[in-house]
């Protein structure tokens, strides 16, 4: 029922999945890859490969808004004319990177992370450079998790699973026992966990990960790497990760208050380049959060903004 198809991405990650699924009439993508002409070439060649024309997609859902998941969507959807669908939350936050022209709190972000100014600058000229600009959607359907998809021989259910982005989802069939999960569950990788002001985003993550432990499945299928079995021993595996980095943390900061990005810089002892720094701090910047509201460390504002963190004694 579902035909995966493993695209080219010109980042760390190298290859992306999309997914081909069976409609009454005419297919259902499921996420479009990176917006790289030489992307578009592989997909429009396995699609062709399989007898699909571009029209005869009817439906692009997109599991969230990163740009090796939606890069090609704008494209797909002029040569198709599909139905665009989207979680809510995931098409408000891409709005606001467009308004923005990337992330409104960057600024803010790097100023309690204590990152010195300059790097802040070469940081945020690497992110723009490696990554196309966001360009809003406006979705026929809008998500909210809980929808059933009706799909050749059978159904996918939506599932919202917060935490990786705003509005990540999952799809699951429940009549092949199958899972695509995004880039919510993967193996051999944990997903990046980004801070939001005034969200803790690990903590939501957590749950979502959890969410799924009650479901039957067979295999998951994920948007990087090959398809997998044990879900719930992933998932354990993932959460454990989360725990170890916050035990990291706790350690680091036991003695001497530090701030995120200082935590960065102790924790990736190989260094990093300009553009993975943002993903480190950000990174950190949840695990903080999401350690303080638990009351396990204490914060001290320095006289430039920096946020300093230190163990909280029991
Ligand atoms: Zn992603
Ligand atoms: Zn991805």
């Amino acid at each position: 029922m579902i035909q995966t198809i493993t695209l080219p991405v010109p980042w760390e990650l190298k290859s992306v999945n999309v997914h081909l699924v069976e409609l009454d009439e005419g297919f259902m993508l499921i996420d479009s890859g990176v917006a790289t002409e030489e992307c578009f070439q592989v997909l429009e060649s396995a699609l062709a490969e399989r007898g699909v024309k571009w029209t005869d997609v009817r439906t692009l859902l997109l599991t969230h808004y990163h740009p090796d998941h939606i890069g090609l969507s704008w494209r797909i959807l002029e040569l198709s004319g599909a139905r665009l669908v989207m979680h809510r939350a995931d098409v408000a936050y891409l709005a606001e990177l467009t308004r923005g022209n990337g992330v409104p709190y960057y600024a803010h972000a790097m100023r309690i992370g204590g990152v010195p100014t300059e790097l802040a600058e070469e940081m945020e000229r690497a992110l723009r450079g490696n990554r196309p600009a966001f360009r809003t959607h406006h979705p026929h359907q809008t998500l909210d998790g809980g929808e059933t998809l009706a799909v050749r021989g059978g159904t996918l259910q939506v599932i919202s699973t917060p935490g990786h982005t705003p509005g990540h989802v999952c799809l699951y069939s429940p009549e092949h026992r199958t899972l695509i999960s995004g880039d919510h569950v993967l193996q051999n990788i944990t997903p990046n966990i980004a801070w939001h002001p005034s969200q803790d985003m690990l903590a939501t993550y957590l749950a979502s990960l959890d969410l799924l432990l009650p479901y039957e499945i067979d295999l998951v299928i994920p948007s990087h790497g090959a398809p997998f079995e044990d879900h719930r021993a992933v998932i354990r595996g993932t959460a454990e990760h989360h725990e170890e980095r916050c035990g990291t943390i706790l350690e680091h900061i036991a003695r001497t208050p530090m701030t995120a990005h200082e935590l960065t810089l102790a924790m990736w002892s190989r260094g990093l380049s300009a553009f993975h720094h943002n993903f480190a701090v950000f990174e950190i910047l949840a695990h903080l959060e999401y350690m303080s509201r638990r009351g396990q460390i204490a914060s001290q504002t320095r006289s430039d903004g920096a946020i300093a963190w230190t163990r909280k004694l029991d």
